[in-house]
């Protein structure tokens, strides 16, 4: 295809505004899918996704459409995970397109997310179009939302393009704006082959399958090529494009986005933002802006039944092949066994993998405390970054420690704005930036990570009653008052239970953390007492009374089925305990100890 008759675009929305739904109706419209074939959600390919609502791989699928000026055009339309965690994927991902189609839910209006993935688009430099979803709602407002957009993003909505893409009102006028105002993509044929790694997947079948935009030259089949950054040659056994299914083609030329197969082993050895070019005679200059995706949240997983551990390896290992940016480690717990130290791009990383081993591969998991990077400088001048706070060196070989900051936007309707001001604030914020848009407020805080790591993002859900919306993104590394505080149950330190915090929080958490404990430990038949300590100073403190031994003895008493039963609920409580020396320890209590009510 030549390049005038290319477009090639993304969808940028806040979840639930319709982007999947609008995704459908253009690969509908387009006949690209028999009706007969159609369902819904084409392009989330996994359950969790779907559940879920996000999209964690970039997706692709092209399009051929006849405009109303009778030429034929070629639309290669890029889902990208809607969602923070994934944002260099989708910086990424957003290079590989000249436009975008920002859809608004007229009902809503703009929300963080929105902010956050069309401020992308704009970095990106993409010609946007706005599109106002859900105008088959009563409560749907266009002529609002289309101020609010004006307001709040700063870019032109007069010609916004009013739609319904559940009842297809507008899908029409959709795809006549993709065509007529989008910029085709630019490239030179004769130039040597550059083309951009945006994606890549394993298939159980195929092996690693790459999905690529084109830049500049022609990509074809049986073509040795080799992968600027990491150095990879490989030659291309398969290419294509996706409609949604895949579909053979012999070349690829610029401007167009495909996907191709050359018996790549590991997702790994494609790194999302690298330039492919042919082995020999390729271009000189690799893409500019390739970095790898790096965890920032770490949280150990064990398993609850010991015996499960090489089934979790199998797991991990598996989840891998699709996933590069999750890492894991063997790592030992005094308390809990064998276990890995996993690695996330950010909590909602950290939540979907955890879900499909428990989900997927069927594993009971214990889950410690999600911990950000500290990086820790000594006083012999080195820096150490901590990803366990059970590896927390000497305090006293430590000059001073930094914690990564997020910059974070939140926007609320105004009766709960005040409650918003305060857990901010509680969570060692510091406020940026506060200005209006209709009845809703827009808040830009400076927080640490570790305040947020945790529960912040259900704090804020129930204190707005779910009207807020929240994203963020790193800002850099500050220096504060950290320490490390153990929790002690029956005198034994338990690691699985050591946190990071902040001097002026340590005992407000310490003391929390113990009466939550003291909740979700069942009495023995010793008094348990449990410590939460810094350095050596115990800060908080509780005690779990003795079971008192006549309580039991009548239960084991009485008749054979009677106790039978009562073994049988003991065995199955079991199963979710961890015993640390003489005490038992429920699995929940180890994410439940750390929530802040
Ligand atoms: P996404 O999270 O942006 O991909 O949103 P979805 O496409 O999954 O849509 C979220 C919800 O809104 C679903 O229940 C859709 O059926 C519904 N929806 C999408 N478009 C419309 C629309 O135009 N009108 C109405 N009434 N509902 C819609
Ligand atoms: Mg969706």
């Amino acid at each position: 295809t030549d390049l005038a008759h290319i477009r090639n675009f993304s969808i940028v929305a806040h979840i639930d505004h319709g982007k999947s739904t609008l995704a459908d109706r253009l690969i509908q419209m387009t006949g690209t899918v028999a009706d007969r074939d159609m369902k819904e959600q084409l392009l989330d390919a996994m359950d969790i996704e779907r559940e879920r609502g996000i999209t964690i791989k970039a997706n692709t699928v092209r399009l051929e459409y006849k405009a109303q000026d009778g030429e034929h055009y070629v639309l290669n339309l890029i889902d990208t995970p809607g969602h923070v965690d994934f944002a260099y994927e989708v910086s990424r991902s957003m290079q590989a397109v000249e436009g975008s189609l920002l859809v608004v839910d007229a009902s809503q209006g703009v929300e963080a997310q929105t902010l956050a993935n069309v401020y992308q688009a704009i970095d990106a430099d993409h010609e946007i179009v706005p599109v106002l979803n859900k105008i088959d709602l009563p409560a749907a407002e266009p002529e609002r939302v289309k101020a609010q957009i004006e307001d709040v993003i700063g870019i032109d909505a007069s010609d916004a393009v009013e739609i319904s893409a559940k009842t297809g009102i507008g899908i029409d006028r959709v795809l006549e704006a993709i065509v007529t105002r989008l910029p085709a993509p630019k490239g030179d044929r004769n130039a040597p082959l550059k083309a951009m790694l945006v994606d890549s997947y394993y298939d159980s079948y195929l092996g690693v399958v790459v999905l690529v935009r084109i830049i500049d030259g022609v990509m074809k089949k049986g073509d040795r090529i080799r992968m600027m950054k990491t150095g990879g040659l490989y030659q291309i056994d398969r290419l294509g494009v996706f409609r949604p299914a895949m579909q053979d083609i012999a070349e690829l030329g610029p401007g167009e986005i495909g996907f191709l197969t050359a018996s790549i082993k590991l997702v790994r050895d494609t790194r999302v933002g690298d330039t492919i070019t042919t082995e020999k005679k390729g271009c000189e200059k690799a893409l500019p802006g390739f970095k790898p995706s790096v965890p920032v949240v770490f949280c150990g997983l064990f398993p609850v039944d010991a015996n499960d551990f090489e089934d979790l390896r199998d797991a991990i290992e598996k989840l891998q092949l699709n996933d590069a940016s999750f890492t894991a480690e063997m790592e030992t717990s005094a308390a809990l066994g064998f276990g890995f130290r996993c690695g996330f791009l950010g909590l909602l990383h950290l939540e979907v993998i955890r879900d499909r081993l428990e989900r997927e591969y069927d594993i009971d998991l214990i889950t410690t405390a999600p911990s950000v990077i500290y990086n820790i400088y000594m006083t012999d001048g080195s820096m150490k970054e901590l990803h366990n706070p059970a590896d927390m060196p000497d305090p006293v070989k430590i000059d001073h420690i930094e914690e990564p900051r997020i910059k974070a936007t939140i926007l609320v309707p105004d009766e709960y704005l005040g409650d918003v001001l305060k857990l901010c604030q509680d969570r060692r914020g510091v406020q940026l930036d506060l200005t209006y848009a209709g009845q809703r407020a827009m808040v830009v805080y400076d927080l640490p990570l570790n305040e947020v790591v945790f529960d912040f993002y259900d704090r804020l859900k129930s204190v707005t009653k779910g009207y807020a919306s929240f994203d963020y993104q790193m800002i850099g590394y500050q220096e504060d008052a950290l320490q490390k505080m153990q929790i002690l149950v029956n005198d034994e330190p338990v690691d699985a239970l050591s946190v990071m915090v902040h001097r002026t929080r340590a005992e407000a958490r310490g003391r929390a953390m113990c009466e939550k404990l003291k909740e979700l430990i069942p009495q023995h038949m010793f008094k348990i007492p449990i410590q939460a300590a810094v350095g050596g100073r115990i800060i908080a403190r509780e005690t779990i009374s003795a079971l008192r031994k006549d309580v039991t003895a009548k239960c084991y008493g009485g008749d054979v089925t009677r106790k039978k039963k009562l073994l049988e609920k003991q065995k199955a409580g079991k199963k979710r305990m961890r015993q640390f020396g003489k005490v038992e320890i429920p699995q929940e209590a180890f994410i439940s100890a750390l929530k802040m009510d």
